[in-house]
């Protein structure tokens, strides 16, 4: 039978999984495999040929006990209601794994960027926050952005929520541009977190980052700031990327002027000039040491999982590793570390953005790099020392089942305490 990869329903494995392992609470566990509230919201927009769109836009709040509620909009064809509700989920475990005083939400609209306009883009996000202005705020929901949606459209969403309360809130969105009190560093902390802990992971493994081969999938924000950087920290050599057209590889090492080059030229980074063409699928089989998928869910699954060469899988993008790889990669021995340990950088960044907009003190990157060293180092470090106290009791545990059983344990504690069970 095919593997079902309905992402919420994922989350909701994943999430059993660590309960039976920590033995958690029943009725904490109850709480904890759905959401809090859902909310759908459909948007007309004028579009430039005169006609109406009706989109189909969602907020997800999935769990608030430990504080206001985080997560980004994406802005996607293939978005749903399930995809939504698994990604505020691992907000959730996100957020409290890196130990922010922060709950878990997530956002989404049905639509394809590529195909509007500037001025479309702008009435479909000012029109989605009016839908949905009740659901969010400074000490609420505070959203961000994710696929496909930028720092700009985070600007008009600011302004516009500012509109409806009739002052400045800039801490109601983070992810802004610089102008509009956006933070420095924000804008490749999701990277720069993932490369903190990749630094950490191969040290932990004995991989020479300056000789090891890496290979990513994707080049969006987070895939192009994780090649960029890997080069820049650790001089290492990214010897293949994608897109959804299709994978370049270099076994000599790409060149990211080449990069920008074919995208702006042909559109995709297959239009490299030298190098060997291949197919997305190709990549995450490619011969390398470390695989960083910063694309879309669902990328090595069980059909593929049992082909993947590399060492290190660190999980930049949300999702990108069904539950039945994530187990053929264990008894591989890859060490396959989680997204939501992998990827936290973003919100993280998010966190010191918001905290900034709320005092009115603004720091600099190497601050920002800095206090997210510290947080995201820590975090792979919990996860680590849990393996390793459960490996002691004769248990051995996956990285991502250490880093919900910590995230986990921190909700359901926090709701304990509140007295909601
Ligand atoms: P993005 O829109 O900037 O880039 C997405 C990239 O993926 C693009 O290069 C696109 O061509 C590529 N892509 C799309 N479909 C593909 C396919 N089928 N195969 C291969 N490549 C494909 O998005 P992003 O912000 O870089 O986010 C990427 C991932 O990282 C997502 O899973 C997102 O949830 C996660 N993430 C991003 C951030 C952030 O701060 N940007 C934070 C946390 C998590």
């Amino acid at each position: 039978m095919a593997e079902e990869l309905n992402p919420f329903k994922i989350a909701q494995e994943q999430l059993d999984e660590a309960a039976e392992v920590m033995k958690l609470d029943k009725a904490a566990h109850a709480i904890l495999r759905e959401p809090m509230q859902t909310l759908t919201v459909h948007i007309p927009v004028k579009m430039r040929d005169g006609s109406v769109n009706v989109f189909e836009g969602f907020r997800v709040h999935y769990n608030n006990a430990r504080g206001p509620m985080k997560g980004g909009i994406r802005f996607h064809p293939q978005e749903s209601i399930d995809t939504v509700k698994a990604l505020a989920a691992w907000m959730t475990w996100k957020v409290s794994l890196a130990n922010i005083p922060y709950g878990g939400a997530k956002g989404g609209i049905i639509c394809d960027t590529k195909s509007m306009n500037d001025s479309e883009l702008e009435s479909l996000s000012r029109s989605y926050i009016r839908a949905i202005a009740d659901f969010i705020g400074p000490k609420i929901d505070i959203p961000a952005p994710d696929v496909y949606t930028t720092p700009q459209i985070m600007a008009w969403m600011m302004d516009e929520y500012s509109n409806i309360v009739r002052h400045n809130e800039f801490g109601v969105i983070t992810g802004k541009p610089l102008e509009v009190w956006g933070s420095e560093g924000r804008g490749d902390s999701t990277a720069m977190g993932g490369m903190f802990v990749m630094r950490e992971a191969a040290k932990m493994l004995g991989i020479d980052l300056h000789k090891a081969k890496i290979a990513v999938q994707g080049f969006g924000n987070a895939g192009k700031f994780a090649y960029s950087l890997s080069k820049r920290l650790f001089d290492a050599k990214v010897v293949a990327i994608s897109d959804s057209e299709g994978a370049i590889y270099d076994e000599n090492g790409l060149d990211m002027e080449k990069l920008e080059k074919a995208k702006s030229e042909t559109g995709s980074v297959k239009g490299y000039e030298g190098g060997q063409k291949m197919t997305n699928e190709q990549l995450l089989e490619s011969d390398v040491d470390i695989l960083i998928p910063a694309a879309i869910e669902n990328q090595i699954t069980g059909s593929n999982a049992d082909k993947v060469r590399a060492k290190l899988v660190l999980e930049l993008a949300n999702g990108p590793v069904s539950p039945e790889a994530d187990k053929i990669l264990h008894e591989k021995g890859v060490l396959d570390l989680p997204d939501f340990l992998v990827n936290s950088g973003g919100v993280i960044g998010s966190y010191f953005e918001w905290a900034q907009n709320i005092s009115g003190y603004y720091w600099t990157a190497d601050e920002v790099y800095q206090r997210l060293d510290k947080i995201i180092t820590k975090s792979f470090t919990d996860v680590v020392n849990l393996r390793k106290e459960y490996e002691n009791k004769g248990q051995k545990i996956t990285p991502r089942t250490a880093a919900y059983i910590i995230a986990v344990g921190r909700v359901a504690s926090a709701m304990k305490t509140r007295g909601w069970y």
